[in-house]
C-alpha cells in the first residue's frame, strides 16, 4: 500500500468528495508529484514524479477544513470580523459596466497596477470546451472585459502559487473563498509566500459547478452541444447564461440558472462550505442583488485591505454602511445561509467530514426544527435526484430538469406560497 502524503491526500480529500478543485495542492508541491486533469477537472497523481513526503500539499489544503476559531482568535468567529461594510463600484464607466456587480474588482487590480503596488495579479477569463483559463496580468492595459464577470465553474487558481513561488514579484490574488483558503495555509507552510502576496480580494461563494453544467444548460436551450459559452453574466444586471452558434444566440437569466446549476451540478465540496464572505481575504466582494444595479457590497476584513479601500478613492466609489442599514440584510443573508446549510450537512455526511473547529452545535440554537426538517429535506432530495441514473433520465427531460431543480433550490418558499395560495382559495370559497 501506497502510504506517501500524497496518498493520504488522494484518499481522504479527493476520493471522499471533499475537494474544492482550488489547485493549492499543486501549486506547492515542490516536486511536481501532482497535476490537474482538466478533462476530468480533477487534480490527479502525476506519473512522472515520486512524492517525497514533504507534507505542503496536505497541510495546505483547504477541502480538509479551515481553523475558523484558531485563525479568528474567538473574535467574532463566524462572521470573520468584519472592519466595515460598504457599497462599492469602479468609477471607470467600462469596467462598471463590464464588471458583475460593480467592477471594484478589477477597478481596485488597476489601482494596483497603475501605481506599482504589486507587479502581478492572477485572474480567470473564459476559456474553450468550457474551462476557465488562468491569467497573469503585468498591467492595467492587459485588463480586457474576458477577464471581468463571474465563472461559476471551479478553477484551479491557486496553481498559480508556482509562478509566484518563482519570481521575486509582488502579487495580488483574488479567489473564492476556498482559494483564498488554501493561500493562507500555504503561507504557513511556506513562509517566503507572505512577502509575494501583498493583497487578497475574496469574492462571496454559493457554489461552483462542474463542467457539466453548462452542457444541462444548453440542452434546456435547445441550444447546440457545441455552441460557444460567451459568458456567465453577461448583458444587463445581473446577467444572463449566453451561447452563441453559428450567430444564433440563447441565454437564460442566471438565477433561472441556478435552479439547474446548483442543484443537479454543484461541486459535492461546496455543499459541506461554510465561508460565504469570504472571511480571511483583506477585501471581500458580492453583489447587491436586492437593489438591482451595478454595485458591489464590500467587506472589509484587514487593516490592509481599509487602507487600500482608502487610498484607491480615484478608482473606486465607496458609500460605507453599518448593520443597521437596509443593505446589511444582503450580507447577513449570505453568511447564515450558508453557515447554516454547511454545518447541518457537514452534520448529515457520513464517512468523513472536513474538519473545521465550529461546528453544528455552535449554531443550534439559530435553527428551529421546523428549520431543520426543511434542510434535511432540501438535502434529502439533493442528493436523490443527483444519483447518477436518475440524473441521467432527467437529462434527457431538461424542462421537467428545470422543474424540479426550481422546486428543490427554492424549497421550502413554493411549498410554502403554495400551501399559502390553497389557503386564501379556501378562504375565497367560503
Ligand atoms: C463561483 C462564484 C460564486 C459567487 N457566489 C456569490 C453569491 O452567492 N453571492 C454574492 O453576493 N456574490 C457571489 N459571487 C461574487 C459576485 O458574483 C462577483 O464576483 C463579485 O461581486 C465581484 O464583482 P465585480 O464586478 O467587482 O468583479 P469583476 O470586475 O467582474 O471581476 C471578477 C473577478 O472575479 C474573478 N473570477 C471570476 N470567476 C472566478 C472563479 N470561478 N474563481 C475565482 N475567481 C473568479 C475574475 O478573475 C475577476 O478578477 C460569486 C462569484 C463567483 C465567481
Ligand atoms: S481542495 Fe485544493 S488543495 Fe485540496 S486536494 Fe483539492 S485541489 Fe488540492
Ligand atoms: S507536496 Fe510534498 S507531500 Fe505533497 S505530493 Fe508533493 S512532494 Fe508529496
Ligand atoms: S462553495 Fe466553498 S468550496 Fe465551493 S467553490 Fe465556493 S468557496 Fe469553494
Amino acid at each position: 500500500m501506497d502510504n506517501t502524503v500524497r496518498s493520504q491526500l488522494f484518499r481522504k480529500i479527493i476520493d471522499n468528495d471533499l475537494c474544492s478543485k482550488c489547485g493549492t495542492c499543486i501549486g506547492v508541491c515542490p516536486v511536481n508529484a501532482i497535476c490537474y486533469d482538466s478533462n476530468k477537472d480533477i487534480p490527479i497523481i502525476s506519473p512522472n514524479a515520486e512524492c517525497i513526503n514533504c507534507n505542503r500539499c496536505y497541510a495546505s489544503c483547504p477541502g480538509q477544513g479551515f481553523e475558523y476559531r484558531k485563525e479568528k482568535k474567538d473574535r467574532e468567529v463566524l462572521v470573520g470580523s468584519p472592519l466595515l461594510f460598504a457599497e462599492t463600484y469602479a468609477k471607470d464607466e467600462t469596467i462598471r459596466k463590464n464588471g458583475t456587480s460593480g467592477g471594484s474588482v478589477t477597478a481596485l487590480l488597476a489601482y494596483l497596477l497603475d501605481l506599482r503596488i504589486i507587479d502581478k495579479a492572477v485572474v480567470l477569463s473564459l476559456g474553450e470546451s468550457d474551462r476557465p483559463n488562468i491569467n497573469i496580468l503585468s498591467s492595467s492595459n492587459e485588463i480586457s472585459q474576458s477577464h471581468q464577470q463571474s465563472k461559476y465553474y471551479s478553477a484551479p487558481l491557486n496553481l498559480a502559487i508556482k509562478d509566484i513561488l518563482s519570481s521575486e514579484e509582488k502579487w495580488a490574488v483574488v479567489g473564492l473563498p476556498c482559494h483564498i483558503q488554501g493561500i493562507n495555509k500555504a503561507i504557513k507552510t511556506i513562509p517566503s509566500l507572505k512577502d509575494r502576496i501583498v493583497i487578497k480580494l475574496g469574492l462571496f461563494c454559493g457554489y461552483t459547478v462542474s463542467k457539466e453544467a453548462p452542457l444541462a444548460l444548453r440542452r434546456y436551450l435547445g441550444s447546440d452541444l457545441n455552441s460557444r459559452l460567451l459568458g456567465w453574466r453577461k448583458g444587463e444586471y445581473p446577467g444572463y447564461v449566453t451561447f452563441e452558434h453559428n450567430h444564433d444566440i440563447r441565454k437564460m437569466l442566471i438565477y433561472d440558472a441556478y435552479c439547474i446549476m446548483n442543484v443537479f451540478y454543484a461541486n459535492e465540496r461546496c455543499f459541506y462550505c461554510i465561508d460565504g464572505t469570504n472571511q480571511f481575504a483583506d477585501l471581500s466582494f458580492g453583489d447587491i442583488h436586492t437593489f438591482g444595479n451595478k454595485s458591489n457590497v464590500t467587506i472589509v476584513y484587514s487593516e490592509k485591505g481599509k487602507e487600500l479601500l482608502q487610498d484607491a478613492e480615484k478608482y473606486i466609489h465607496v458609500e460605507v454602511f453599518d448593520k443597521t442599514d437596509k443593505r446589511y440584510s444582503c450580507v447577513d443573508g449570505i453568511i447564515q445561509a450558508k453557515r447554516i446549510k454547511g454545518l447541518y450537512n457537514i452534520r448529515l455526511k457520513r464517512g468523513g467530514v472536513p474538519i473545521n473547529d465550529i461546528c453544528f452545535s455552535d449554531i443550534k440554537e439559530s435553527l428551529s426544527p421546523k428549520g431543520r426538517m426543511f434542510l434535511w429535506i432540501q438535502r434529502t432530495l439533493t442528493n436523490v435526484v443527483r444519483k447518477k441514473y436518475i440524473l441521467e433520465i432527467l437529462e434527457k427531460k431538461p424542462k421537467l430538469q428545470m422543474i424540479i431543480g426550481r422546486y428543490i433550490y427554492t424549497y421550502p418558499s413554493r411549498v410554502l406560497a403554495l400551501r399559502g395560495l390553497r389557503y386564501i382559495r379556501s378562504k375565497l370559497r367560503k
